[in-house]
């Protein structure tokens, strides 16, 4: 099986993977792929971190050349654009 994409890490990240054989063969093929694994791991400290942080922790988005940065981590070495679009603090869950 190809690597799993990122955008399907996120999904597994943020809790949203409903059961299924798609997560399932993505949960295994993370339990062998170092890669992924590490993809995997760095996107739910990023997710918790998010989660863990207030508006007020956030008063404005990440600085351009930070989140260029947190993108190009999130797509490294597969190919694949990085996600358009900044986090927005009003955005932010449980604010
Ligand atoms: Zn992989």
């Amino acid at each position: 099986m190809a690597h799993v994409e990122s955008a399907h890490l996120l999904e597994l990240a943020l809790g949203n993977a409903a059961p299924g054989d798609d997560d399932a063969e993505a949960l295994r093929h993370v339990e062998h792929c170092d890669l992924c694994r590490d993809e995997l791991g760095m996107l739910i400290r990023l997710v918790t971190a998010a989660r863990a942080a207030k508006a007020v922790d956030l008063p404005i988005p990440p600085p351009e050349h930070i989140w260029l940065r947190i993108t190009r981590e999130v797509s490294r070495g597969r190919g694949t654009p990085p996600p358009q679009g900044r986090p927005r603090p009003d955005a932010a869950p449980g604010s």
